[in-house]
């Protein structure tokens, strides 16, 4: 009886510290400008961008890409280093200014209130693709994403402000588009 109620005790601790394992891991590094706090949006696209540091020193230093953003007055929700790891910049429920002048393919031109940003850093090189552990965080997060709401469209930045975006750089976006349909 005791053996039995371990057994059972034992594979429910497995469980529990197994299940997490298929959502990515994502830390915290909430910024304070580049956004907007609302009560109530309606998220229905997920959005890819590149980004890198320009102003000198390690092109991928996160902290000085995140000062960049200040700057400028942008952000993103989820940002991806060049180890995989994902940082969360602007939680789902808020507005982060990722988009800028754009359009969703249905005409909708407030992409910002009815998105998600993700920046995958990455530099314009040619040779700068985004590394294997950043594509495969970002799969997770987005497939995760997709499973909590109704996403319509996945799309580049090029996507929908073309001729002024030319993010995100170098990535193989059918493979990708392919590997979140998995
Ligand atoms: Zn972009």
């Amino acid at each position: 009886m005791y053996i039995k109620r371990f057994i059972i005790f034992v594979t429910l601790l497995f469980v529990s510290f197994s299940a997490p394992c298929n959502r990515p891991i994502i830390i915290d590094k909430l910024v304070k400008i580049g956004k907007r706090t609302v009560s109530n949006r309606n998220i229905e696209a997920i959005i890819v961008h590149s980004t890198y540091n320009i102003s000198g020193g390690d092109k991928y230093d996160v902290d000085k890409i995140l000062r960049q953003f200040t700057r400028y007055k942008v952000s993103a929700h989820y940002l991806i280093a060049r180890n995989g790891i994902i940082y969360r910049l602007v939680k789902e429920k808020n507005i982060s200014f990722h988009a800028g002048k754009s359009c969703l393919p249905d005409g909708n031109k407030n992409v910002n209130s009815h998105s998600i940003g993700i920046e995958v850093v990455t530099s314009k090189d040619s040779l700068d693709a985004p590394t294997v552990k950043q594509m495969d965080a970002l799969v997770a997060l987005v497939k995760d994403i997709k499973s909590r709401y109704k996403i319509k469209y996945v799309l580049r930045h090029s996507d929908i402000a073309p001729g002024r975006k030319t993010d995100p750089w170098n990535m193989n976006w059918e493979e990708f588009l392919k590997q979140i349909d998995k």
